[in-house]
């Protein structure tokens, strides 16, 4: 099969590599449709790892994909030859303190599709994955509709569990990159009224607006818009500079949830100014059971989120799609590689 393959600094090919073995027990063969390019994957790309995790290459990029199940493994209930999926790219063990308390998403043993150290990612024409990771779907919607649902349920997870939306509530969302805007919607649906949203880019403004932000502007520019604080802000485009400004501009007893992904490490805030506001911090881990939400959302269309596809490539163009995403080049939201079918 072919498969695009990371194998250095912004090196990318396409190679011809052995099939998957067949599906074992409790295991389903998808032949993939659709892949999303996420941030993490440009990390992977242009850094070589997030963090202090590094890429042995040669490695598959991509987890938010959508495709079709093309073979079923021994003790599989609920999914047949022909089913559309989407795919759940976290693995967890089910056993370990953290699953038992329902944490899936901080798994001891967590494995998860496309992440240095982890497992190799999908980007791929076929992968092999534990049946409970495919999820049935309706066959009405496009795969690359369905593989923005994993990206969607990583902005789910983090408005369901940092805040209770209220109207008149004034929120910031920094960065509109698809995880800022699909936060930016999920918190449109949940009520919030006051969604303010900053980034540099002008398109990416643009879709902001038309996602229902009350204001949008260049980051330099959102500066006291609302003279008690903003109540909550998240945080979603890595910056360093963007959580020491969201530190200034919450209000007393607000929220800073951390979406973003920063290049290295380690960053510094201001940690008086956290105490003194009595500033609470969540910070996002993916997601954990969220993409049945993120699915229904899609599956209505209410939301507009297919408007976030600007740019679709064929895998053959992988390496031209990487350079795009990365260097922010023409409007760029979300770029898919339409790997088969
Ligand atoms: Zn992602
Ligand atoms: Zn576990």
């Amino acid at each position: 099969m072919l498969a695009a393959q990371l194998t250095g600094i912004r090196a990318i090919r396409v190679a011809d590599v052995p099939d998957p073995d067949p599906p074992g027990k409790g295991e389903v063969m998808i032949q993939v449709h659709a892949v999303g390019i996420c941030g993490s994957d440009v990390h992977h790309y242009v850094e070589g790892g997030i963090g202090s995790r590094k890429v042995v290459y040669p490695f598959i990029p991509g987890h938010e994909a959508a495709g079709m199940v093309l073979a079923v493994g021994a003790d599989v209930e609920g999914l047949q030859v022909g089913n559309r999926v989407m795919i759940e790219p976290a693995m967890h063990c089910g056993r370990c303190d953290q699953c038992q308390k329902g944490r899936y998403h901080t798994c001891r043993q967590i494995a998860f599709l496309s992440s240095a150290g982890e497992l190799q990612g999908c980007m791929c024409e076929k992968i092999v994955i534990p049946a409970a990771n495919a999820l049935k779907v309706s066959d009405s919607i496009s795969p690359e509709k369905l593989a923005l649902a994993e990206p969607l349920s990583v902005a789910i997870h983090s408005v369901r569990n940092s805040i209770d939306i209220e109207k008149g509530v004034p929120i910031a969302v920094l960065g509109a990159g698809p995880i800022g805007l699909c936060t930016l919607a999920v918190l449109r649906q949940a009520g919030a009224d006051q969604v303010y949203v900053t980034d540099p880019i002008a398109a990416r403004r643009d879709m902001a607006d038309r996602l229902g932000a009350c204001w949008t502007g260049r980051p330099s520019a959102l500066v006291d818009q609302v003279p008690l604080g903003m109540a909550a802000i998240f945080e979603c485009s890595g910056k360093p500079d963007a959580l020491d400004q969201a530190v200034d501009l919450i209000g007393p007893g607000g929220k800073l949830v951390i979406t973003g992904i920063p290049e290295g490490d380690r960053v510094s805030m201001d940690i008086s100014k956290l105490r003194r506001k009595e500033i609470s911090i969540f910070h996002v881990r993916r997601q954990n059971q969220c993409a049945e939400a993120a699915l229904n959302m899609i599956a209505s269309g209410a939301a507009g989120l297919e408007a976030l596809i600007t740019h679709r490539f064929s895998l053959d163009q992988t390496s031209e799609a990487f350079d795009l995403v990365a260097c922010y080049g023409d409007g760029v939201i979300k770029a898919m590689v339409e790997v088969s079918g």
